[in-house]
């Protein structure tokens, strides 16, 4: 059985992502989409809201589990037998970092290989950072995200 790991800090699921899920259902056979517990970047979702958002929104999509970790993407995906970590590549601008977080990771465990995604071309400039600038400033949220998160995040930022 072919598996991945998608990490992410998921803050929250953006149609992007969704979109990535959907692509890497095509090719294996189970995918983890792997929450980080403790971020590094302050997240406005707590973990658990963020796990809840995920799954609710890919909730009919086969082939998925959610699972949160703590520390290295490398030592999960060990734990877990699996040598594959899917990344959405969206620009440019994004390749550098993940080019030198694929490679570190390689060197942290040599079995892993990473695999890049490249979203729908409408979807390659979305981010969750961006979405919550939208919704603090008011914007209508529904072709960036999934029902379940629009509602969420208005919530959290204090509008209805
Ligand atoms: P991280 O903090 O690990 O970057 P994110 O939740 O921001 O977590 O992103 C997880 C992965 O999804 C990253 O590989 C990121 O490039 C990718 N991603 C985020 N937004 C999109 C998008 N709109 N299209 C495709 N990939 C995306």
């Amino acid at each position: 059985m072919k598996r991945a790991i998608y990490p992410g800090t998921f803050d929250p699921i953006t149609f992007g992502h969704v979109d990535i899920i959907k692509r890497a259902s095509l090719i294996f056979d189970k995918i983890i989409v792997a929450v980080v517990k403790n971020s590094f970047k302050d997240t406005l979702f707590s973990y658990e809201e963020r796990v809840n958002l995920l799954k609710k929104a890919t909730k009919g999509i086969k082939k998925i589990e959610v699972e949160g970790f703590e520390g290295l993407v490398v030592d999960f995906a060990v734990k877990k037998n699996i040598n594959v970590i899917i990344r959405g590549l969206r620009m440019i601008s994004d390749f550098e970092y993940e080019f030198q977080m694929a490679l570190t990771n390689r060197k942290l465990s040599s079995r892993i290989e990473t695999i890049f995604l490249m979203p729908h071309a409408g979807y390659s400039y979305l981010s969750s950072r961006l979405v919550k600038e939208i919704a603090s400033l008011g914007g209508n949220l529904d072709d960036f995200l999934p029902r379940v998160c629009v509602s969420a995040l208005n919530k959290k930022i204090g509008r209805r």
